[in-house]
């Protein structure tokens, strides 16, 4: 009945790089997705020309030089740096904050005029020791003004609630940049893969069986007989029936569209800090890759509710979850045959980095389980 060592089910990012590591040690896998295609939340749908990013706009970025190593060796990266600029009231403000924005909020030229006029803009909220909430912990990070213009009206759309109901600790630093910087991620490395994310995935797969439209829970009993291991990525409390509890997730909408014109806004990402606009960003996928196509396409991106028929994007922090989350992750510890890995199995926000990092320690373990998974990148 084993026909295989591994059964892999989900061929996202994780999936991809444990079933490329294992196959190269001689090991036997086979890959199962529902979706209908490879990739994860990684697949981008091509346009005329264009490589959209069907799952919300994706950017490799990290510091760890082997990480970096690794993926190009499957697929070179372009030179893109996610630089995006925030629109409030109808006026453009680069992030993240740094000379430019202090420059376009107040007129500042200089970093010691910045830095007086943040710690002036600070200095009302200097007695909140123990923030009760997000907006307090923003007021005291950064004060009023850039709280009012660029925080407030994204986060609680992003959210779906008052900032004043949101946990401080969603946002543990905001950091300020004094010097004309606007490339939105400290790590040194960066970029979009050459030809888009479809081809490092379709790489990463090369050689390895793959069955897309294949959902593990139509076919369990079989599944779990057909290999000696199980990797799981799909969702945890879904793999334990939801015993404990279901875990929630805040959920997107993407409403794509085609434009007819060669350059719509300019740059790759816009978000909209207004109340009153209900997307939180525009994203127009061909600044990803400085494609030149006579048309373009963008998405407008809204936050939604979670329901058991929308993707689940982002795992909810809070201490309910956290509490059932416990509960899977000590059940599955006992589970001998299965490993969990992802985004989805370890109900946890991952980069792309994180991602193939977890998936190469896991796969490099030759006693799997109680396998640290936890990445320190
Ligand atoms: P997934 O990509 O979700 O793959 C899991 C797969 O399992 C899916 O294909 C799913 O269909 C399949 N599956 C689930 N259940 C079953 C089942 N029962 N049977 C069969 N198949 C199943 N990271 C970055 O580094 N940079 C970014 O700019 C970035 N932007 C992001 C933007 C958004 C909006 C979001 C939500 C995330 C972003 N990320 C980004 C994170 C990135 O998407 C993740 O790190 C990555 O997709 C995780 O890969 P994964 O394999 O764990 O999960």
């Amino acid at each position: 009945m084993e026909k295989y060592d591994f059964l892999v089910v989900g061929a996202g990012l994780y999936g991809a790089v444990f079933s490329r590591e294992v196959t190269d040690m001689g090991k036997k896998c086979l890959v199962i997705d529902k979706r209908h295609h490879i990739g994860g939340n990684l697949y981008c749908e091509n346009i005329n020309g264009i490589n959209v990013h069907k799952y919300g706009p994706h950017i490799f970025h990290t510091d760890n030089k082997e990480i970096w190593d690794y993926v190009n060796k499957y697929v070179s990266f372009n030179h893109f740096i996610y630089s995006p600029i925030a629109c409030h009231q109808g006026r453009f403000y680069n992030l993240p904050f740094n000379m430019n924005t202090f420059y376009q909020l107040w007129g500042i030229k200089t970093p010691k005029e910045a830095q007086n006029k943040i710690n002036q803009e600070r200095e009302p909220y200097r007695n909140i020791t123990n923030p009760k909430n997000l907006e307090e912990q923003a007021l005291k990070l950064v004060g009023q003004d850039i709280y009012l213009k660029l925080i407030k009206g994204y986060t609680e759309k992003q959210w779906g609630r008052p900032a004043k109901e949101l946990p401080a600790f969603i946002i543990r630093r905001l950091p300020v940049r004094f010097n004309f910087d606007n490339n939105y991620f400290n790590h040194p490395y960066q970029g979009i893969p050459n030809g888009g994310y479809n081809l490092l995935i379709k790489r990463l797969f090369s050689g390895i069986e793959v069955r897309t439209n294949t959902n593990f829970f139509e076919n369990r009993p079989f599944f779990e007989n057909i290999a000696k291991q199980i990797v799981y990525t799909g969702k945890i409390d879904e793999f334990y029936n939801n015993q404990f509890g279901k875990l929630e997730y805040r959920s997107l909408r993407f409403e794509t569209t085609e434009i007819d014109t060669n350059n719509f806004q300019g740059i790759a990402g816009i978000n909209y800090t207004d109340t009153d606009v209900p997307f939180t960003r525009i994203i127009e996928h061909k600044h990803f890759e400085f494609g030149n196509q006579p048309t373009t396409v963008i998405t407008k991106e809204y936050p939604n509710e979670f329901s058991l028929d929308k993707e689940p994007y982002y795992p909810i922090n809070d201490d309910k979850n956290q509490q059932i989350f416990k509960r899977y992750k000590e059940y599955s510890e006992k589970n001998k045959k299965a490993i969990f890995g992802g985004r989805l199995a370890e109900y946890k926000y991952y980069d792309m980095h994180h991602i193939v990092h977890n998936a190469l320690l896991k796969s490099k373990k030759n006693e799997f389980k109680n396998s640290s998974s936890g990445s320190n990148i």
